[in-house]
């Protein structure tokens, strides 16, 4: 069964755990001693848990083969934006409960990877049921979230950019992207904020659109300063704090909150 290209019934980024780790190094260990399989891409390095034809299709060589062209397609991607090289360590574990482990937090059932310690870990079955559109999304997703870190920032930015990035080149209409906030753009509720962290916590009401929200604000951004500042917003908020950057680029965030819903509108009604 493959979900919607729309990934957002799949993913839901674990917000303590990004928040928490994803500045730590690189963590290109072996994770499964004695156990572990590895396949190498042009760039990426896949870690998978398991002897060679055993275990789920997902841990198979023609899954692991495709998942190194996906991370090596993230990888340059990501790369693109940031400025330099991005080399992707990734991990499939065997099952969903071996990634929680891995990752250090609760259940991931229903979610299809996590960014965590500098590495990108697979959820099993959440990341099989997406599209190969889906798939390619996710990764870049996850490895921004690897390659530029999320401390010190407003989910609404971290979380936004990560998708903005994933977006960029992956060749979907924004409607069909945004298709949770378009409908309710379309039926007169268009958003008045920025979405706060509370809108982004797993299970909350419109997490879909909340992503969908932040995704838009750092596109707007990107489309009224271009892409470079966006990238360089990015990085000051995370040294100075979102208010002061956001200021400096001339969008303090009452001026941004305002420009945006009118973005929002004329993308999506
Ligand atoms: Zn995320």
């Amino acid at each position: 069964m493959s979900v919607p290209v729309n990934r957002r019934t799949a993913l839901a980024c674990l917000l303590p755990l990004a928040l928490a780790r994803g500045d730590a190094p690189p963590g290109a260990a072996e994770p499964w001693p004695g156990r572990t399989r590895l396949v190498r891409g042009a760039r990426s390095l896949i870690f998978a848990h398991g002897a060679p034809g055993t275990g789920p299709a997902a841990l198979r060589e023609p899954a692991l083969r495709e998942l190194a062209l996906r991370a090596d397609v993230a990888a340059a991607r990501v790369g693109a934006v940031l400025g330099r090289t991005v080399r992707p360590v990734v991990l499939v574990p065997a099952s969903a409960a071996e990634a929680a482990r891995l990752a250090g937090t609760g259940p991931l059932d229903g979610l299809a990877a996590v960014a965590d310690g500098g590495r990108v870990i697979v959820v099993p079955g959440g990341f099989d049921r997406l599209t190969p559109t889906g798939r390619d999304v996710v990764l870049a997703h996850e490895l921004t979230h690897v390659a530029a870190g999320t401390g010190g920032l407003p989910v609404w930015l971290s979380e936004g950019f990560a998708d903005y990035v994933a977006y960029r080149d992956a060749g979907l209409a924004v409607p069909a992207a945004a298709a949770e906030l378009a409908a309710e753009v379309r039926s007169g509720r268009a958003p008045r904020e920025l979405p706060g962290p509370a809108a982004f916590a797993p299970g909350a009401d419109r997490l879909a659109a909340a992503y969908q929200e932040a995704w838009l604000a750092c596109r707007f951004i990107a489309a009224r300063t271009g892409e470079a500042r966006l990238v360089r917003l990015y990085r000051e908020a995370r040294a100075v704090g979102a208010d002061r950057a956001l200021t400096a680029l001339g969008l303090p965030v009452a001026t941004l909150t305002a420009l945006w819903r009118t973005y929002v509108r004329d993308e999506l009604g």
